[in-house]
C-alpha cells in the first residue's frame, strides 16, 4: 500500500487509536495534542466496550485484568425514598481514563506525539492538507485525521458546527478505600449502581487507580450525578473556575468554586435517601463538574480530511459507548484505507456512510436514555434499549 504521511490532531482515546493502527500499517504519522502535558482524564471512570480495548487486546501484551475491574451485578435504586427497585446480573467491567490512555500512548511512543500544539487552522489545498498550529507550526499531509473532541476545532472551522447544550450537567468524583466507611465500600463495590430521582440521576461504579507506570495499584469508587440545569447566568456561574475563566466543558477539581461544592454536599444530604450515596458525595476528594452536550454532523469526511470520534459526532454518555465509537472509527478507516489502497479521497468516501449512521444510532439511544435518566423514568432494570454500547 502507498505510505502516506498523516496527520493526527487529538492525542486522546480515539486520536491514539487511529494513529497506533495506522502506523502499524506503515504510514508516517505525527499526532498534535493541544495540552502541554500528558493528558490525565482526571481520573474519569469508563465501562469497558470491546471496540475500546480492542487495540491494547490485539495489538499489546496488555490483558484485560491489567485494566480493568469486573462487577456481578447493577443495581437501581429510588434515591429518593432509598429503596431497591431492582438488580440483574451484569458481568461489565470498568477501567479509568488514565488506565487506557497510558498504555495508548506507551504503545504508540512519544517521538511523534507533539504535545502543545493546538490546530488553529486546516485547510485542503490541491492533492495536500495544510494545518496550522497555534505556536506557529504548520504541518502539510495526504490525510488529517480530527480527533479534537467534542469541541472540535475543526468541525467547527470547515461545518460550522458547535456542541450543544443537552441541559443538564454533571457532577464526577472519586473515592478510595480509606475515604469510606467499610459498609459504604461494600455497598458500591462489585456492582454499577444506578440511584434514579425525578430530575436526574446518581451512577457509581468502581475504577482502577493506575501509577506512573501504568501498573494497577488500587481501586476507587467513581460517581457521577446528573443535575438538570437550564442555560443562563446560574449555569454559567457554576462555569466559572477560580480564576474567573468561563470554562465551556469542565470545571477541573482545582478550580470549582468552593461554595459550589458545598451545594453540591448539601443538596446530597437534603436530597439522597440511600445513606452510602451522600457519603459518597461529600467523602469523595476533589469533586469536579462536566457540562453534557450532543453533537450531530452532516459529514465526517471532507476531501482528505476526516472527523473522528467526538470531533464527528458526541453523544450524551449514558450509554457509556463514546469511546468505544471513537475506537470504532479508527479500525474501520485504517481498513478503509487498506481495502482503497492508499487513495484517500475513495478510502473516505467508502468509510463515511456507516460511520455517521453508527454515531446517529447512538445519538438516538442516548437521547432515549436520558429521556427516561432525567425526567424520573421508567428506567427499568435490564431494559435492553438502556443497554450499555454500541448500537449494534
Ligand atoms: P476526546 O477524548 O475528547 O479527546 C480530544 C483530544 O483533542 C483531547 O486530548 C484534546 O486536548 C485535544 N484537542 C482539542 N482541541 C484541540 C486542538 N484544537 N488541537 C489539538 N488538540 C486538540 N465513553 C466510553 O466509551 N465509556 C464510558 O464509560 C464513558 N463515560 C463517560 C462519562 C462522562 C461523564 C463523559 C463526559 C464522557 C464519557 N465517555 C465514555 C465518552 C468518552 O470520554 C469520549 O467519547 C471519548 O473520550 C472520545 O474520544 P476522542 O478521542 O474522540 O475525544
Amino acid at each position: 500500500m502507498r505510505k502516506l504521511r498523516i496527520a493526527v490532531v487529538g492525542g486522546s482515546l480515539g486520536g491514539l487509536t487511529a494513529a497506533a493502527l495506522l502506523r502499524d500499517a506503515g504510514h508516517e504519522i505525527d499526532v498534535y495534542e493541544r495540552t502541554p502535558v500528558p493528558l490525565t482524564g482526571f481520573g474519569a471512570g469508563i465501562v469497558v466496550q470491546p471496540e475500546l480495548v480492542r487495540y491494547l487486546l490485539e495489538r499489546t501484551e496488555t490483558t484485560l485484568e491489567q485494566i480493568s475491574v469486573p462487577s456481578s451485578a447493577m443495581r437501581y435504586f429510588d434515591a429518593t425514598r432509598g429503596t431497591l427497585i431492582g438488580e440483574i446480573e451484569a458481568e461489565w467491567r470498568y477501567t479509568s481514563y488514565n488506565a487506557l490512555y497510558r498504555r495508548l500512548l506507551a504503545a504508540f511512543g512519544i517521538e511523534r506525539y507533539h504535545l502543545g500544539e493546538a490546530l488553529v487552522g486546516i485547510d485542503q489545498i490541491g492533492d495536500q492538507v495544510e494545518l496550522r498550529f497555534a505556536r506557529g507550526r504548520v504541518v502539510h499531509c495526504d490525510l488529517a485525521v480530527c480527533a479534537d473532541g467534542g469541541a472540535s476545532t475543526a468541525r467547527k472551522r470547515l461545518l460550522g458546527i458547535v456542541p450543544r447544550y443537552a441541559g443538564y450537567i454533571t457532577w464526577r468524583g472519586l473515592a478510595g478505600r480509606g475515604d469510606l466507611s467499610s459498609d459504604t465500600w461494600d455497598f458500591f463495590d462489585d456492582r454499577f449502581t444506578y440511584g434514579l430521582l425525578d430530575d436526574g440521576h446518581v451512577i457509581a461504579y468502581p475504577i482502577p487507580v493506575v501509577g506512573e507506570d501504568g501498573e494497577m495499584a488500587g481501586r476507587y469508587i467513581n460517581f457521577q450525578w446528573y443535575w438538570n440545569l437550564p442555560e443562563g447566568p446560574e449555569l454559567d456561574e457554576l462555569m466559572t473556575d477560580r480564576e474567573g475563566i468561563r470554562r465551556p466543558v469542565s470545571v477541573h477539581a482545582a478550580g470549582v468554586q468552593e461554595r459550589f461544592i458545598d451545594e453540591m454536599q448539601t443538596r446530597a444530604r437534603r436530597q439522597l435517601a440511600p445513606e452510602p450515596f451522600v457519603e459518597l458525595m461529600v467523602m469523595a476528594a476533589e469533586p469536579f463538574v462536566t457540562v453534557i452536550e450532543d453533537t450531530d454532523t452532516p459529514k465526517m469526511a471532507l476531501g482528505r480530511i476526516c472527523l473522528l470520534g467526538d470531533a464527528a459526532v458526541t453523544g450524551r454518555p449514558h450509554a457509556a459507548a463514546g469511546g468505544a465509537k471513537a475506537a470504532a472509527n479508527a479500525w474501520a478507516l485504517a481498513e478503509a484505507l487498506e481495502e482503497n489502497d492508499g487513495d484517500v479521497e475513495e478510502a473516505l468516501r467508502s468509510w463515511e456512510p456507516a460511520q455517521l449512521e453508527q454515531g446517529r444510532a447512538l445519538l438516538d439511544k442516548v437521547a432515549h436514555m436520558a429521556g427516561l435518566l432525567q425526567t424520573g423514568g421508567p428506567f427499568l432494570p435490564g431494559d435492553p434499549a438502556c443497554r450499555f454500547g454500541l448500537p449494534r
